[in-house]
């Protein structure tokens, strides 16, 4: 099965418009819009509402997609969404940046999208101290391509179609998880647009509880246009292949002592060390473990041991050692969406990567494509539970499971096995957003500051689709 589904068309390719069976009503927007907005917005009638309609993870038919430009695209789509919520309480409006969210909620059906992917500007402010300045709308693959040659990286996802947006709001876990922490913890600064209109510059020093918030929790709270991000140096004079990359496909019979071990191996290794885990399920009954291990750290030497010890896990398929750049890691197909991912995801954090929970994971495989188990500790845990709006600090595994589309309601019981031992959640990271999800992504003081804020900066939830508290 192919994980991380690819359209093979690419931006800029033509591509007809699909006709939808359905009829689209056109209530909204009869509204007048506001004159900066007119030539940025594509509705049905245009020829290019089939490439803005959808997101990656779901099919949309919203009334309207502003294309916003500017800082001011933003407030202006704001205010005219205010407006129209009056005659129409119950209009969805979705932000998207990279259109990467799980849950498709940054499109919509009868409402609005402001779309910020022309605004994905990357802009060195320090090139000596890695102070980067990224636009929402830029996507990670593209964020790897231009700090690459200049030996900075940056902890996001895997996957270079993702949104700088989305992850930079909420969370953010990859291949330098261990040796970088999220990508949020290396938020240095943010401009946020709220439902008021106003425009918010935030750091530690400038509106300290909103830049608490938006790091964690920024889907909540408005729209992020800008992130200033401190990056990370790795060597000079090797910005081609500066990273370690071990490729390994273990065949397990035993998954319950293969994630013992693995999990034993995770947590003795040295934080440069990140390891990317999916597993599947065979028709011989046998578990397929497809293995990315990251070495980021200046010290390669240091890695060779561990690397060894990675091979002697379980039993080996295949495997191979290579030298990588940061952008050939994370890979950039920049295809359309056209809501073509139908697998449905839910996650669990667990405290432990034991033998309990490889029984877990062996029980929802009966059913599961596929299960991620990627570690959450190593720098993860040299934030202060408090810091931000992300609370799982002291927790060692993240896994993810993705499973045929079925109900929300089927899906969780699915999942069972897996979220007896969660103790929390990674909102962003899953396609059911119901109250327990958000309760397990931002538990008890995190969610009780974050509803605060909420109040104080969206009272009216004009944001009012994705997760909510
Ligand atoms: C194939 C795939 C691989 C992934 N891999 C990883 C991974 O390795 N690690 C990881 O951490 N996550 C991963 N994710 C999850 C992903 O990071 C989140 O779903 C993220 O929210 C997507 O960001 P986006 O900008 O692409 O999403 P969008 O679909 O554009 O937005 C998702 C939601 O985020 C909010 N949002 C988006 N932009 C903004 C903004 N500028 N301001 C405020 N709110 C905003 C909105 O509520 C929106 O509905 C993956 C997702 C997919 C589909």
């Amino acid at each position: 099965m192919e994980l991380y589904l690819q359209n093979e068309s690419k931006k800029g390719d033509v591509i007809m418009e699909k006709q939808s069976n359905q009829t689209i009503e056109h209530e909204v927007f009869e509204r007048e819009l506001p004159e900066q907005l007119k030539t940025k917005i594509i509705t049905p009638e245009d020829s290019e509402y089939h490439y803005v309609r959808s997101s990656y993870m779901g099919v949309g038919r919203p009334e309207v997609v502003v294309m916003a430009q500017t800082n001011e695209d933003v407030v202006e789509t704001i205010n005219y969404v205010s407006e129209l919520r009056k005659e129409y309480p119950e209009m969805p409006f979705s932000i998207r940046s990279g259109g990467h969210g799980m849950s498709g909620s940054s499109t919509n059906v009868g409402g609005v999208i402001l779309d910020l992917s022309k605004m994905n500007a990357i802009e060195f402010m320090d090139k000596e101290e890695g102070i980067v300045k990224i636009q929402a709308g830029a996507q990670w693959g593209q964020v790897a391509g231009t700090l690459a040659p200049h030996d900075f990286i940056i902890t996001s996802g895997n996957f270079g179609d993702v949104g700088v947006g989305g992850i930079a709001t909420s969370g953010g876990s990859g291949y330098f998880t261990r040796s970088q922490g999220l990508t949020i913890d290396h938020v240095i600064g943010a401009t946020l647009i709220t439902a008021d209109g106003v425009i918010h510059e935030l750091s530690e020093t400038s509106e300290p509880e909103l830049f608490w918030g938006l790091r964690g929790g920024g889907t909540q709270l408005g729209v992020a246009v800008d992130f200033t991000f401190k990056a990370q140096k790795m060597n000079s004079n090797t910005h081609d292949a500066s990273l370690i990359h071990q490729h390994i496909t273990y065949v397990t019979e035993d998954l319950e002592q293969f994630v013992a071990n693995w999990g034993r191996w995770m947590k003795a290794a040295p934080k440069e060390m990140t390891s990317f885990l999916m597993i599947q399920k065979t028709p011989q009954h046998v578990y397929a473990v497809d293995t990315r291990n990251v070495w980021a750290g200046t010290d390669t030497e240091r890695a060779v041991p561990e690397l060894e010890k990675a091979l002697a896990i379980d039993k080996i398929y295949d495997h191979s050692e290579s030298m990588m750049s940061y952008a050939s890691l994370i890979p950039y197909p920049q295809s359309i969406h056209i809501g073509q991912q139908k697998i449905k995801i839910a996650n669990a954090i667990v405290d432990k990567v034991d033998a309990s929970l490889g029984k877990a994971i062996k029980e929802v495989l009966e059913t599961a494509h596929v299960v991620e188990l990627r570690p959450l500790d190593g720098q993860v845990h040299e934030v202060a539970q408090d810091a931000t709006a992300w609370a799982a600090r002291h927790q060692d595994g993240f896994l993810s499971v993705w499973m045929s589309p079925k109900s929300d309601a089927a899906l969780t019981k699915e999942m069972e096995p897996v979220t007896q031992l969660a103790t929390g959640m990674y909102g962003a990271y899953s396609s059911i957003i119901s109250p327990e999800v958000a309760a397990l992504s931002w538990p008890d003081a995190t969610g009780e500051r974050l509803k605060a804020l909420k109040e104080q900066v969206d009272p009216n939830h004009l944001f009012n689709t994705g997760l909510q508290l």
